[in-house]
């Protein structure tokens, strides 16, 4: 699944190409892959310029001139960037076309989602969604997690899953996030030190911006797959020596999650 770091790796490299340029034409070649009635989604994006790139979540945005085009890519949808007159795909439902190239969305699942909303509109579409904060937001402080842990008496790896407080975690990132803070994924997360909720905020902010060096862990807009897994530290390293330790990385269910981590290293306390 593209999680927060495959959508940051596409909002960064298509923001490189696409903004400021004009859509010429769309073509939808599936209805239920947009969300808006399809020929008003046609009129809302067409001859229209990106004015630039952003996310929120695991959501992009294309900020149009009065509308936002919000995308989710689900379980396996993706852009590639192509010559203007490229070969359609199988399941690329949906092409945008631009005056020297056009961007096609793939998505094998069908569970992605395209759609228009006007950017008076933008916030309430986020409300019900129950984000958190983004992992570089400057409110997002050990007293932040301290105020949101201190009622939940639960495994902190379940609570860095949980998207309501920091958004964008997925499970290869919680194992890695916890292995580089020295924390048991079982700890129960009201009973973290102010100490240890700053580490596991700076190694948020680490573990992501690793993983967006080697592009994570998906193929890109170039259709080249980012390399972030042969870089990971516990996560599928059954069975395998701790890179710190030496010991034996184990895996077991956390959350209903299979979670790898270090029992030496990563010792339950409290
Ligand atoms: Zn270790």
């Amino acid at each position: 699944m593209p999680e927060l770091v495959e959508v940051e790796t596409t909002r960064r490299d298509l923001s490189k190409i696409i903004i400021g340029k004009k859509i010429n034409k769309v073509v939808v070649s599936l209805d239920k892959i947009v969300y808006n009635k399809k020929q008003n989604f046609i009129n809302d994006v067409t001859k229209k310029s990106i004015l630039d790139v952003k996310r929120r979540g695991k959501w992009l945005l294309f900020e149009l001139d009065d509308k936002y085009l919000v995308i989710h890519f689900r379980m396996e949808g993706r852009f590639y960037l192509l010559k203007k007159d490229a070969k359609i795909e199988k399941h690329d439902y949906v092409v945008f076309y631009f005056d020297d190239f056009s961007l096609h969305y793939n998505d094998p699942r069908l569970f992605g989602k395209l759609q228009t909303v006007d950017k008076d509109k933008i916030l309430e579409f986020f409300k019900d969604k129950n984000l958190g904060l983004e992992y570089d937001d400057k409110n997002l402080t050990a007293k932040y997690l301290k105020e949101k842990f201190k009622t939940h008496h639960t495994d902190i790896k379940k609570m860095l899953l949980d998207q309501s407080f920091i958004t964008g975690i997925g499970n290869i990132y919680a194992d890695e996030i916890l292995f580089e803070s020295k924390i048991n994924p079982k700890t129960y997360a009201d009973k973290i030190s102010t100490t240890k909720l700053k580490e596991i905020i700076s190694n948020t902010k680490n573990v992501f911006e690793r993983s967006l060096k080697y592009k994570g862990t998906y193929p890109n807009i170039d259709g080249r797959r980012g390399t972030f897994e042969e870089h990971l530290k516990v996560h599928k390293r059954e069975n395998m020596p701790c890179y710190e330790c030496g010991n034996i990385i184990k895996k077991e269910k956390v959350g209903g999650r299979g979670t790898y981590y270090c029992p030496h290293c990563q010792k339950k306390r409290g």
